[in-house]
């Protein structure tokens, strides 16, 4: 976690309306169609985030997720996006962008803070890591936005993406602000996933994220057997 993020934390300062600054982003563009490299997590936060942006945008996917454990999900949750994008309608064309499975670079940007637990700063380096890439690819391809479907999740940081994102934009890439989860995006997003039969996956993608899902599933069942 960066230094304005833990003064923001510890100063409880009030959060920012992202959705309303994604209606005056769309309201910027008077009708024109401006090209998104539309970092994805996953298929089923895509669902609803592709479905309301390509109304705007003309939008490229891009898989890049080393955080992913182990590779055979991670080629599972890529060949499930790919399907999700082959099979959806959009009003506006959709393309795809996979990288491969490079998970060195998670283990190196999270190195230290394997334990913090979900959304702790394990996470923010995981959304950097992640923004940075999308941010430099959307820059050498020429994009003129970029941002994450990451924010539609509630157990996501939107402060810590959207503070990521607005610090990587410039030289002419600009950064689309989002809380993809407000206007009941992720209700749409469940919908979406039981339309179009996406797999699921039970936990958030890294291997400590599968072991702390592991241990709350046990805890779970143990209270469960003692009738708590
Ligand atoms: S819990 Fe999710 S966001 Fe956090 S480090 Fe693991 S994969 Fe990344």
């Amino acid at each position: 976690m960066n230094d304005n993020a833990q003064k923001n934390a510890a100063a409880g300062k009030p959060r920012r309306n992202y959705q309303l600054m994604s209606d005056e982003i769309i309201a910027s563009l008077n009708g024109t169609t401006p090209t998104m490299l539309l970092h994805c997590c996953c298929a089923p936060c895509s669902t609803y985030v592709l479905e309301y942006l390509s109304r705007y945008f003309r939008i490229t996917a891009y898989a890049f997720n080393p955080n992913i454990y182990p590779e055979e999900e991670f080629y599972k949750r890529r060949s499930e996006q790919e399907r999700l994008i082959s099979q959806m309608e959009f009003e506006n064309p959709v393309g795809f962008i996979g990288e491969e499975y490079e998970s060195e670079l998670f283990y190196q940007a999270v190195r230290g803070l394997e334990h913090t637990g979900e959304r702790g700063a394990r996470c923010y380096e995981c959304y950097k890591l992640r923004l940075a890439r999308t941010a430099q690819t959307a820059r050498r391809l020429g994009f003129d936005y970029f941002t994450t479907t990451l924010s539609i999740s509630p157990l996501k940081n939107a402060d810590w993406l959207n503070e990521i994102g607005a610090s990587l934009e410039g030289d002419g890439l600009k950064y689309f602000y989002s809380d993809f989860k407000k206007r009941s995006g992720f209700k749409r997003s469940t919908e979406l996933c039981r339309q179009y039969c996406i797999y699921r996956q039970n936990y958030c993608g890294c291997v400590f994220s599968a072991k702390e899902a592991e241990e709350r599933q046990q805890k779970k069942a143990a209270e469960t057997q003692n009738g708590q």
